[in-house]
């Protein structure tokens, strides 16, 4: 009865606002995006040969998995990072929508698809997004990785843990910075509030971008302190190509 009188008040509702694409509004049935939005999506899937530890395609695309040069140079704080998407086109612009337009129907939809690239092997206890400055906060109102981490969580099956990792000093934008730039900017910019929550589990970080990794390693780092085994995605991933 009460899935009934739900599916007559959602059924309603679809009346009154018709469902549109979340990126660029054209009516919608049932599907998430409308099918040229979710062509621009696929054409992006990351789907060929990765690192195996920090998950950026290699240009062949074919052959056996390996450890790009980088990995192999300077071992990074966490297992494994992988990425859904390569950042560009329709990925930058639905990110571009939900985090400077605010629209918070693409956090749920790109959440989903930031979860279906997570690591495989060991699944996650505790899913964590990395954190705004709270005057980053202020400003924007929301943060983006924590709304797409909590679907993440809830796609895992894994608990959310948004309170502990904090962002303690504000850091430039890391857009145009160089690499070394990039990681003397966020050196020494996150703790944990309580770090005896994760010892000895296994924690998943969650952000929009990867672009130099910077950020993720730092995050990976102070968890890793902590006693945890931290694996990593994203939605998008900056990639040369
Ligand atoms: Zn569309
Ligand atoms: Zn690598």
């Amino acid at each position: 009865m009460e899935q009934a009188q739900g599916s007559v008040l959602s059924s309603l509702v679809d009346i009154i606002f018709p469902p549109v694409c979340p990126l660029c509004e054209v009516a919608l049935r049932k599907e998430e995006f409308c099918s040229a939005c979710t062509q621009r999506f696929a054409s992006l899937r990351i789907t060929g040969t990765v690192c195996t530890v920090c998950g950026i395609p290699f240009a062949s695309g074919a052959g056996p998995e390996h450890t790009c040069a980088r990995c192999i140079r300077s071992p990074m704080p966490f297992t494994r990072a992988r990425s859904a998407f390569v950042y560009d086109s329709a990925v930058l612009e639905a990110l571009h929508a939900f985090k400077y337009d605010g629209r918070m129907a693409l956090a749920a939809p790109l959440g989903r698809m930031a979860a279906s690239a997570a690591p495989a092997g060991e699944p996650p206890e505790i899913v964590v997004p990395v954190p705004l400055h709270r005057k980053r906060l202020a400003e924007r109102g929301f943060n983006q990785s924590l709304l797409m981490a909590r679907r993440v969580a809830e796609d895992l099956g894994a608990r959310l843990d948004y309170s502990n990792l904090a962002r303690t000093r504000e850091t430039l934008s890391q857009v145009g910075l160089r690499e070394k730039e990039r990681r003397k900017n966020v050196k020494g910019a996150f703790a944990l509030r309580d770090p005896s929550v994760f010892s000895g589990r296994t924690v998943l970080l969650v952000d929009d971008v990867l672009t130099t990794g910077a950020t993720m390693e730092e995050c990976a780092g102070v968890l890793e302190e902590a006693g945890a085994r931290v694996s990593a995605v994203t939605l998008a991933r900056a990639v040369r190509i």
